[in-house]
């Protein structure tokens, strides 16, 4: 979708650091880190937000997860990690495009803020 920054990643418009990438999934580190590995986790076709999936998506929303998890191996994330997906505005989602943070290497703390 033109203008949307996640699909100019997607397309090569805007550089990233590109950590997977399959015909339906890409991975690449966010821009601006809030753990020591903090990487995003997207589909390569437009879904603005989790409120916006149908139920054809389930597959890929499985393998959104199941990427997620095969990248916190390959950056061995051993100890745990945290996967997020805010979704609207309330919930501090700023891209609309739909991720999955992956957020590991410090302690986690709950309730999330
Ligand atoms: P959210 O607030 O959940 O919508 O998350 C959007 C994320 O995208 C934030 O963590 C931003 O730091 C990240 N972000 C914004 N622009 C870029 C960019 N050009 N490359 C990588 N990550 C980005």
């Amino acid at each position: 979708m033109s203008g949307c920054l996640f699909c100019r990643i997607i397309a090569g418009e805007i550089p990233a650091t590109i950590v997977y990438r399959s015909d339906d999934v890409i991975a690449f580190r966010d821009a601006h880190p809030q753990a020591p590995t903090h990487i995003l986790v997207i589909p390569t076709r437009h879904i603005a937000s989790l409120a916006d999936v149908q139920a054809s998506d389930t597959a890929l929303l499985g393998r959104l997860i199941t990427v997620a998890g095969q990248v916190a191996q390959a950056e061995k994330l051993n100890a745990g990690y945290r996967l997020v997906v805010n979704t609207g505005t309330q919930a501090g989602q700023s891209v609309f495009h739909l991720h999955v943070h992956l957020l590991g290497g410090r302690a986690m703390h709950w309730p999330p803020g």
